[in-house]
């Protein structure tokens, strides 16, 4: 039975998107459903930030000013945390890869089963990214559409200033083309609109990974 489940769950997912687009929040709900792990660059590099180690210091200046860290250094955090013993029935990543070196990268070392991108428009992310605000749980509210209860303790991310998410958006939308071109030639990008309701998002994903999982 377990082994079972565990061949059920046996899947490889890139989540796609600009920032604010709502790869994290649904990247939350289909590692639980699919039993992987939820593997994001950017949580990644937010705790050694927070543990002020040496990369954390490097990631800091990179991340603030909203551009992209070197793809040595995502390709070496990549390749360390897949040898671990939580991916060897899957992973979904979020924020990986965000270049075409470390999508070619990731082919050197894994096959990606679904690319799924979450479209959504710039007016709409700005006022996510701006609005976000997070508990130090990780729980994520938005001052606009999902106000944090009174006395939750809450903060915002220092690269969600406007200014910094302006940078972010061009950055993503500079290197995103030739990633969706290489995903797509292999045919597994799939492209789904990230502006619907939450649970209208996440079912159109359920239904893409359940309908062609094999
Ligand atoms: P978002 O998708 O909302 O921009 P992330 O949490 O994924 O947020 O990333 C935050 C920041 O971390 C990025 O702006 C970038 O500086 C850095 N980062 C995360 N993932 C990568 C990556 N794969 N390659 C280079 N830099 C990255």
């Amino acid at each position: 039975m377990v082994k079972f489940i565990f061949k059920e769950c046996d899947v490889n997912i890139i989540m796609m998107g600009a920032p604010g687009a709502g790869k994290g929040t649904h990247a939350k709900e289909i590692s639980k459903k699919y039993q992987i792990p939820h593997i994001s660059t950017g949580d990644i590099l937010r705790d050694e930030v927070k543990k002020s180690t040496k990369l954390g210091k490097t990631a800091k200046s990179y991340m603030d000013s909203g551009k992209l860290l070197p793809d040595d250094i995502i390709i070496e955090i990549i390749k360390y945390r897949l040898q671990r013993d939580d991916c060897k029935n899957g992973y979904l990543f979020d924020g990986f890869p965000r270049t075409i070196a470390q999508a070619e990268m990731l082919d050197t070392v894994s096959d990606p089963d679904f690319v799924i991108y979450l479209k959504c428009p710039d007016d709409l992310i700005i006022k996510r990214l701006t609005g976000r605000r997070i508990t130090k749980d990780g729980k994520i509210y938005n001052i606009y559409f999902d106000p944090p209860p009174q006395g939750v303790e809450v903060y915002q991310r220092d690269d969600d200033k406007e200014e910094t998410i302006r940078e972010r958006l061009r950055v993503f939308y500079d290197t995103f083309s030739p990633i969706m071109d290489f995903y797509k030639k292999k045919d597994i990008f799939y492209e789904i609109k990230g502006d619907d309701d939450r649970d209208v998002v996440l079912e159109q994903i359920f239904r893409i990974l359940d309908h062609n999982k094999t």
